[in-house]
């Protein structure tokens, strides 16, 4: 089977000249199926660029990048839009929910985009509710949820398409300790599923979380360590 994401000798360069910038410079990684994945580094070391390419909203410079085995160079826009909603679920900082529509209905969403009938979208939406554990707020507006829920109804959104790959750009960013704990509990549950997730952070301890953890400097990656959940246990193990 191929691998969900695999960026060979990727480039991007903004601006020209004088102002060149080289936000990515020869980025090479593979990231198979099932992975959870961190990706961090300190400001302006391109990580939302990687993330931008990663969620083909931007194209390389120069590079391969396929995504579950398919070429994005190739495509033209309204095909990289399709792959994007085929294949991708984006969850970010703000959770980003429509505001005066209810949890069932934001996450029944991109069903709808996708074509699929009312009631099966309705159905779909509920199950997914209840799998991050919010079946009960399904008729809440966002406003009437706590940030975490808010960011699980989010999660239940990015989901409901069963993508290949779940993508979250700092999606504990805007919440606090235990709201963020909260979510990342729920990333190992569904990392433990089988899902595939890349997660966008700028604080270690949340990479941590992840069983794989790709740090970023001036447009490199610098370092590449598959980990035990949790960091500590490793540790432990080891004495
Ligand atoms: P990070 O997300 O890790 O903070 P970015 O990927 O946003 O890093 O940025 C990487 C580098 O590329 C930085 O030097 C940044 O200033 C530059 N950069 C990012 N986006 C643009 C842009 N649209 N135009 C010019 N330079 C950019
Ligand atoms: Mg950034």
């Amino acid at each position: 089977m191929a691998a969900v994401i695999e960026l060979s000798d990727v480039n991007k360069l903004y601006g020209k000249g004088e102002a060149e910038v080289r936000a990515l410079d020869g980025v090479s990684i593979t990231i198979e199926r099932g992975d959870f994945v961190a990706i961090i580094g300190a400001s302006g070391s391109g990580k939302s660029t990687m993330m931008n390419i990663i969620g083909c909203l931007d194209a390389p410079t120069s590079g391969n990048y396929l995504l579950d085995g398919i070429h994005t160079a190739e495509l033209d826009e309204y095909q990289q839009a399709q792959i994007r909603n085929r294949k991708i679920g984006f969850v970010f900082q703000n959770f980003n929910l429509i505001s005066r529509t209810k949890a069932v209905e934001n996450v029944a969403m991109p069903l709808a985009y996708a074509g699929v009938r009312r009631q099966e979208r309705h159905t779909r939406a509920l199950a997914m509710l209840d799998a991050v554990g919010l079946s009960s707020r399904a008729d809440h507006k966002p406003s009437q949820l706590s940030g975490g829920q808010q960011q699980r109804v989010a999660i239940a959104r990015a989901l409901v398409t069963n993508p290949v790959l779940l993508l979250a750009d700092e999606p504990t960013g805007a919440l606090d300790s235990r709201s963020s704990s909260e979510i990342l509990d729920l990333f190992d549950r569904l990392h433990g599923t089988g899902r595939t997730i890349v997660m966008i952070t700028h604080e270690a301890d949340v990479a941590e979380r992840a069983g794989r953890v790709v740090r970023m400097q001036d447009g490199r990656i610098v370092s590449d360590d598959r980990q035990q959940p949790f960091g500590g246990h490793a540790l432990v193990a080891a004495q």
